[in-house]
């Protein structure tokens, strides 16, 4: 077992996966100020016009469904580093469609999806 690894750095994923790089700067350049229905998490998880989903694309690098079993690049703490970094990194939702990232909380309580306010 080797659970008191510590969880890997951004740094040392992109020195054994350089891909990931890649994919970072690909959603850090994207400019969708054109389109107001733009929404960062659909993109994410799903795509936006000719691009294609992201999470599907960081699944074939980092984390269980990695095609190759990598002792680093394989693990859940890799995942969640690179998924929550890509995403990050993607702009805003567009001022004509949703907030989904800016106020999530609001949008629960809208749809009752919680009790407390
Ligand atoms: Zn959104």
């Amino acid at each position: 077992m080797s659970t008191l690894t510590p969880a890997p750095t951004w740094t040392e994923l992109v020195a054994l996966e350089p891909r990931l790089q890649a994919l970072y700067d690909e959603a850090h350049a994207l400019r969708v100020d054109d389109d107001p229905l733009f929404c960062g998490s659909f993109c994410y998880a799903i795509g936006h016009g000719e691009i294609p989903s992201f999470k599907r694309r960081i699944r074939e690098l980092v984390g269980w469904y990695r095609p190759e079993d990598h002792p680093v690049l394989s693990t859940s703490a890799a995942w969640l580093l690179v998924s929550q970094t890509i995403e990050d990194a993607l702009p805003d939702c567009g001022t004509g469609g949703c907030s989904c990232r800016a106020d999530a909380a609001e949008w629960r309580r809208a749809f009752g999806l919680t009790s407390s306010l």
